[in-house]
């Protein structure tokens, strides 16, 4: 079907709301609106950023229902292609999801706005001034009236009344008005009218479009040669090419300008006329008379300030091991068709070596590669890694980048500027013209998944998007999430493993310390902060002067404060979780909703003043520190300590250096650092996340020790780990001090197999939420009876619930869960559409979650 003769416009909004629109294109703008094109549609009495997913030729039955598109936002190339489309299509039903959210995250953020309401100044003078003697406004209401002078400004910013008074007066009026690619930094660009660069689509489409001048056709003499000074003195005018007579009536600067540009191609920034000595009263003449035409462009952005500040990695070309060899290979000669690989390789094996080879060989065949990675603190290091191998052709998609810069790589993508793109899950709707792999970094990391609507999982869908795309997808990690791993057993991926460090290097060597055996202090009531064989440990090391890596995954100084007198702990308001002592600050601070009160001297309820911190944290642990070690320098690193800009670099380049000798900190340090004198890492307290009521909580605390583990003994060094635990016989912790990923899967899988969890079963989590717990209650209870009822012809399926979740209530809003599982996924998907969808509930939001991670 030929593109631009449809008349109607299947289109989804970034919207809650689950399914399509239709809108009517306007006759203006038939030739323009393409499949993927972004447009301005009215929805509601609001404006919206809505995205064409089909173009309709029939007219829909109602056709004096449907509204008119009322402005095209890709006025060039459409920013969503046809594939990145049919991804989201396929997410938003595996995920149920409304459409238009998922095509939103594909999107740089600035790229789906909803319109916003804004007041403008209507009324002038006379009018103002008579309102004002009849008292219909208010003297201070003139603030607010000189401010709109300059500019309309957005209704939420204004106050409420002031705005009411003037609205009645007619001194102001009020209008929708849609903020598109908000962020986005321009620049702007000269163009000899009719010269050869004025084919815009080379170039970002302006986001609303500043237009050029007109189309009338100006002289453009041919280029002679070229000099790096604007010569004012006046020239005989040059014919152009077309015949077309010379500029007449142009001043002598004028000309000059008009020469100066047309040696140079006929374009240039204005910023680069400017630099030669040409004003800009002298282009707005120009622009006037219409011989030049001034367009704006998005900003192109560098990357070198991000890069400039890289470590620079040695470029040794390595021999690569026999199984790096094996695994290189069997990606390599998968390219061009669809293959799942699960990589499972050691830490230090070598894994990311394979990524970048064969992401190379995808680059020598012209397509291009794309990077998953789940920690934007780890793309720093990859990007100097990849830098080095590709050069400036890269895109980062890093969370420090401005929304400008963001729109800006996004484009490069877009348009094949760049070969390798790297970036956390929503890189994964990366739109290059033909991506030829995607590779997986620590595939089982739950930072792909969303927890937010819509909620998906970028390493499934990475395998989604190779399937549709026939390339192979490669999901790396030492410890793949048991879904990969399984599917890896099952067949449907490929199985590759990597069991051996490169150039022979030792695995550490990992110890499991008893913590049952040890007795604590009296004032830690119970709680081992430093076993008595640790404390040994870390003075040798100290004494040897190694360094040592001391991880405890709770900041602050105690997790709860305990009366003494009349056992009254120290709760949150708004969250079912106790505070935490933070004695640094002297402050009760709830980690969920950020409520900070003083330490109180007394109890509230019985005037107690004995007040014990129950348990530890990082401040704890330092304090013991600095008691058990005397003179041993360590600094903390934890959230609250790097929250000041530049500290992490600070406290890092310390230990690097060696000025401090201990680092002790949280789950922050288990990953991508790397220390080589570092000799001993101690886990204080491995059981922490096994008495989460989470069937994940092993491969969660296995994943963990393995993380912290592969830092461990990287450098010339051989490196030790120490684990604390009162479960030191759990298979999690065993497996994880033997290194031993393949024994941990098969007691892993097992336990799932026996108590049907997934990857056996497939799972959906429905969450209930809302500040009237009645109304959360009755709408869990009542969707837990139709659930029932659903899943009751489908053999093997499970429901749990409605109960109020683990956490039971997080800033004042009360959250209930259902979880079903069942070993049919898609009669699962469909029993849960068939209830939930076409149902809402007041006051009640509701979230479905499928393949959940989080069932906290
Ligand atoms: P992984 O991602 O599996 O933990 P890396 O790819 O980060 O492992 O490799 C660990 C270290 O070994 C890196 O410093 C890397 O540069 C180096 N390395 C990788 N492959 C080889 C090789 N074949 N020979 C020597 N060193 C290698
Ligand atoms: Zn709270």
């Amino acid at each position: 079907m030929p593109q631009g003769i449809s008349a109607f416009a299947e289109i989804a909004l970034p919207v809650a709301v689950h399914g399509t629109f239709t809108y009517a294109i306007p006759e203006t703008l038939r030739d323009a609106v393409r499949l993927g094109s972004r447009v301005e549609v009215p929805l509601g009495t609001k404006l919206s950023t809505g995205f064409v997913i089909a173009l309709i030729d029939e007219a829909p039955v109602d056709t004096a229902k449907v509204k008119p598109i009322r402005n095209l936002l890709d006025e060039d190339e459409p920013a969503l292609t046809r594939e990145v489309i049919d991804l989201c299509r396929w997410a938003a039903e595996y995920y149920i999801a409304p459409l238009g959210e998922m095509l939103r995250v594909a999107l740089p953020a600035n790229m789906a706005a909803r319109g916003k309401r804004e007041a403008l100044l209507v009324g002038d003078d006379t009018l103002i001034d008579a309102a004002r003697r009849d008292e219909r406004i208010l003297e201070s209401d003139l603030d607010l009236v000189r401010e709109l002078r300059n500019r309309p400004l957005p209704l939420s910013m204004l106050p409420r009344s002031a705005v009411e008074r003037l609205r009645g007066a007619g001194v102001i009026a009020t209008r929708d008005r849609l903020f598109d690619a908000k962020g986005v930094r321009y620049d702007r660009f000269v163009m000899l009218e009719d010269g050869p660069s004025s084919a815009a689509s080379r170039h970002p489409p302006p986001a609303s479009g500043e237009k050029g001048n007109g189309l009338v056709v100006a002289p453009r003499p041919a280029s002679g040669e070229t000099d790096n000074r604007l010569d004012v003195a006046p020239r005989p005018a040059k014919r152009g090419e077309g015949g077309r007579r010379p500029g007449e009536g142009l001043t002598a600067k004028q000309q000059a300008a008009v020469d100066f540009l047309a040696e140079r191609g006929g374009e240039l920034s204005v910023a680069a006329l400017e630099h030669a000595g040409v004003s800009a009263a002298i282009l707005s003449a120009l622009a006037k008379k219409k011989i030049v035409r001034i367009e704006r462009r998005a900003r192109r952005h560098t990357l070198d300030a991000f890069l400039a500040g890289l470590d620079t990695v040695a470029t040794e070309e390595f021999r690569y091991s026999r199984e790096q060899r094996d695994a290189i290979d069997a990606v390599k000669s998968a390219l061009g068709t669809f293959a799942p690989f699960v990589l499972e390789g050691v830490t230090g094996s070598g894994k990311t070596e394979v990524y970048i080879e064969v992401m190379r060989e995808v680059v020598r065949r012209g397509e291009q590669a794309l990077l998953l990675v789940p920690e934007i603190a780890l793309t720093p290091v990859f990007a100097a890694r990849l830098k080095e191998r590709f050069g400036e052709r890269i895109a980062i998609v890093h969370s420090s980048l401005s929304a400008s810069e963001r729109y800006d790589q996004w484009w490069r993508a877009r348009r094949g500027e760049v070969d390798v793109a790297i970036g956390p899950r929503s890189a994964l709707f990366t739109p290059f013209p033909s991506l030829g792999i995607i590779v997986v970094d620590e595939e089982g990391d739950s930072a792909y998944k969303q927890e937010e609507t819509p909620r998906y999982n970028a390493r499934d869908l990475a395998v989604v998007r190779a399937q549709h795309r026939n390339i192979p997808v490669v999901l790396g990690s030492a410890t793949p999430s048991l879904e990969s791993r399984e599917n890896a057993a099952r067949g449907r991926y490929t199985l590759l493993r990597m069991k051996k460090r490169v150039e022979a290097r030792p695995l550490p060597e990992v110890e499991v310390l008893d913590l049952r055996r040890e007795h604590a202090e009296k004032e830690d009531k119970g709680f081992v902060i430093f076993s008595t064989p640790l404390r040994d440990e870390l003075r040798k090391t100290f004494a040897a002067s190694e360094q040592a890596i001391i991880l405890i995954n709770r900041r602050g100084y105690a997790p709860y404060l305990l009366c003494r007198e009349c056992g009254h702990e120290f709760r949150c308001r708004d969250c079912s979780v106790t505070l935490t002592v933070h004695r640094r600050s002297g402050l009760l601070i709830c980690h969920y909703c950020g409520l900070r009160k003083p330490i109180p001297s007394k109890c509230p309820l019985c005037g107690g003043e004995v007040l014990q911190p129950i348990g530890f944290g990082t401040e704890k642990v330092e304090e013991r520190f600095h008691r058990d070690f005397p003179g041993i320098v360590a600094d903390v690193l934890d959230r609250d300590s790097t929250r000041k800009k530049g500290s992490l670099v600070k406290i890092l380049d310390r230990f690097r250096r060696g000025e401090t000798q201990a680092l002790i900190g949280t789950q922050m340090l288990s990953k991508g650092h790397h220390f080589p004198n570092v000799t001993l890492t101690a886990v204080l307290n491995a059981d922490s996340i096994l008495g989460y009521p989470d069937f994940r909580s092993a491969e969660k605390t296995f994943y963990l020790l393995t993380q912290v583990a592969g830092r461990a003994g990287r450098g010339e060094l051989r490196g030790r780990v120490l684990i604390q635990s009162a479960f030191p016989t759990h298979y999690a912790i065993q497996h994880a001090m033997q290194h031993d990923y393949e024994a941990f899967y098969e007691a892993e899988i097992q336990f799932r197999r026996t108590f049907h969890y997934p990857p056996i079963t497939s799972m959906i989590a429905i969450l209930f939420r809302g500040a009237n717990l009645p109304d959360v209650e009755r709408a869990a209870i009542a969707c837990g009876k139709m659930l029932e009822e659903a899943l009751q012809p489908l053999a093997g399926s499970r429901i749990q619930g409605p109960a109020p979740a683990p956490l039971a209530r997080i800033k004042g809003v009360w959250r209930y869960q259902i979880l079903l599982r069942s070993p049919q996924r898609v009669a699962l998907r469909r029993a849960v559409e068939s209830v939930m969808l076409p149902r809402r509930w007041k006051g009640v939001d509701v979230a479905i979650d499928v393949d959940p991670i989080n069932i906290l």
